[in-house]
């Protein structure tokens, strides 16, 4: 998508703190923290939100989640953190390529 910014991000041509990157998937810290860890990671692969995984796609996320543990535990936080896609406006999702919020580092409230 040409004017996707986490696509632009995935191939480097806007910066950010990438912490991990492979063929698949790539992981950079959230510009806006909401906790003192908030890094997001997202497929190379562009598509909207959860509403548009399939069978064709499906298996990114399987991969990206086998991404956040591995990084949860080299960053130290594996005791306590979470995982958050938002689908759509009425979630607050405001950048239309799936992505999954990682936080931790402070005592999460309840959500909606
Ligand atoms: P969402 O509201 O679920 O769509 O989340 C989008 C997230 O992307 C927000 O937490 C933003 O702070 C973050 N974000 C937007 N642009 C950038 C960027 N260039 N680098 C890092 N994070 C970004
Ligand atoms: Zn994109």
């Amino acid at each position: 998508m040409n004017d996707c910014i986490f696509c632009k991000i995935a191939a480097g041509e806007i910066p950010s703190t990438k912490l991990y990157e492979d063929e698949l998937c790539v992981a950079f810290n959230d510009a806006n923290p909401m906790a003192p860890v908030h890094f997001l990671v997202i497929p190379k692969e562009h598509f909207a939100s959860a509403a548009e995984v399939t069978a064709d796609n499906a298996s990114v996320i399987g991969h990206i989640y086998e991404v956040i543990a591995k990084l949860a535990s080299e960053l130290g936080i594996s005791d306590g953190f979470r995982v958050v896609t938002n689908v759509g406006s009425l979630a607050g999702q405001t950048v239309r390529h799936i992505h999954f919020h990682v936080l931790s580092g402070k005592q999460l409230g309840s959500f909606d």
